[in-house]
């Protein structure tokens, strides 16, 4: 195997580029060489799985920090290094969905074929053309709702995966023997060109399995899977958030001659909340109150996710005011404490107001004085001042 490229060198950043760059250097990048814009090249599809890779560690400053130190083997993944499929977090920040478009299908949870553009190349490397096969881990993405993320849920997902056929038990063929490719040699690739340039292309004649099949099975007409609705449920722990990657073992595509299921990976999308704001484990929440009660003080009911929190608010909160409620957050998805809700206090003006009301307000505007409001002083003042200098800087 060649020996692994520098993860800056991939990206073409500078090793002291910032966060910024290295995402707008990654989304170009990947722009060019999606496999859903460069169809049957393999070449992009590898190039798309190593920006991929050295985008994945350059993005997260932990993992960053420990390939400055140690290089490749400072990073880990999983068995058979970098698996897009697998490996890959950032579904979410750089949104590629306007780059993949077909392959996730929308949101609300098309059906993605990961599998088929990343499977990790077993395919064209197999030997024994009738060897056992692992099944594709499939990707789908679900979109939840705020409170499920928070509270935790459980959801069923009705899919069509790819399941291994009953008739040719996965061949592909009706009589359940496939045969090495003739034309690649079982390389799934061809190497062509003109003598200057050599140029890899996926083998015409078995279309990158390497491997062929002379009389195909009827049922699945030599694909050797058949979409099979199933109903899969999932248990979404409490505290997910967007771009959260649940794995289910063995529930992915079906395996062939007796290959194992590849996994299903379900990828959350959370809907906003029309009340709270999320960052990570805190929550944000603006309160109206009014400015009787913030000027004289008083409780504030604040909504959690727990439950209505009584807070107390002083004579003279100001608008604005954020009042931190500690551990009122998002419960913590590995055990640890939960976040933090902040409470920013919004002074409401009054509005609809009756003849009563309009006297009482008139009344309270006469008796006030300079001393009822500080801020309103404090910038006529100023005011004053600029106005003084500007006739003293025009004569
Ligand atoms: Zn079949
Ligand atoms: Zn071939």
């Amino acid at each position: 195997m060649a020996e692994k490229r520098d993860y800056y060198e991939v990206l073409g950043v500078a090793k002291t580029a910032t966060a910024d760059e290295i995402k707008s250097a990654y989304r170009k990048l990947a722009m060019k060489y999606h496999p859903d814009r460069n169809p049957n090249n393999p070449e992009a599809k590898e190039k798309f799985t190593e920006i991929s890779e050295a985008y994945e560690v350059l993005s997260n400053p932990e993992k960053r920090q420990r390939y400055d130190q140690f290089g490749h083997q400072g990073v880990n993944f999983g068995p058979g290094g970098f698996d897009f499929g697998r490996d890959f977090s950032h579904f979410q920040d750089v949104d590629l969905t306007d780059i993949l478009g077909s392959v996730f299908g929308g949101m609300g949870g098309g059906f993605s074929g990961f599998g088929d553009f990343f499977g990790g190349g077993r395919r064209s490397r197999q030997v024994d053309p009738n060897a056992p096969q692992r099944g594709n881990d499939i990707t789908f993405r679900l979109d939840i709702d705020f409170d499920e993320a928070i509270f935790g849920s459980e959801r069923t997902l009705e899919l069509a995966l790819p399941a291994q056929c009953p008739d040719c038990g996965g061949s592909g063929s009706a009589d359940s023997r496939r045969r090495t490719c003739p034309t690649c040699g079982g390389a799934g690739v061809v190497i062509g060109g003109n003598g200057f340039f050599q140029v890899r292309q996926t083998c015409q004649t078995c279309g990158g399995s390497g491997s062929v099949i002379d009389k195909p099975c009827r049922k699945c007409r030599g694909t050797g899977h058949i979409k099979t609705p199933q109903h899969i449920s999932v248990k979404i722990p409490a505290g997910v958030d967007s771009g959260s990657r649940l794995r289910l073992a063995g529930k992915g595509g079906g395996g062939v001659r007796g290959g194992e299921n590849g996994d299903l990976y379900v990828l959350l999308d959370v809907r906003e909340s029309n009340i709270f704001v999320r960052d990570g484990l805190d929550l944000g929440v603006s309160v109206p109150v009014s400015p009787a009660l913030a000027a004289l003080g008083g409780t504030v009911s604040v909504p959690t996710p727990e439950g209505e929190a009584r807070l107390k608010i002083p004579a003279g909160t100001p608008n604005g005011k954020v009042f931190r409620l500690r551990g009122k957050g998002v419960p913590s998805l590995r055990g640890g404490s939960p976040g933090d809700l902040d409470a920013r206090i919004v002074i409401e003006v009054p509005a609809n107001l009756d003849r009563k009301q309009k006297a009482a307000l008139e009344e309270f505007q006469k008796l006030s004085t300079e001393a009822t409001f500080p801020e309103a002083q404090t910038f006529a003042n100023r005011v004053k001042v600029f106005f003084s200098h500007r006739d003293k800087l025009r004569k």
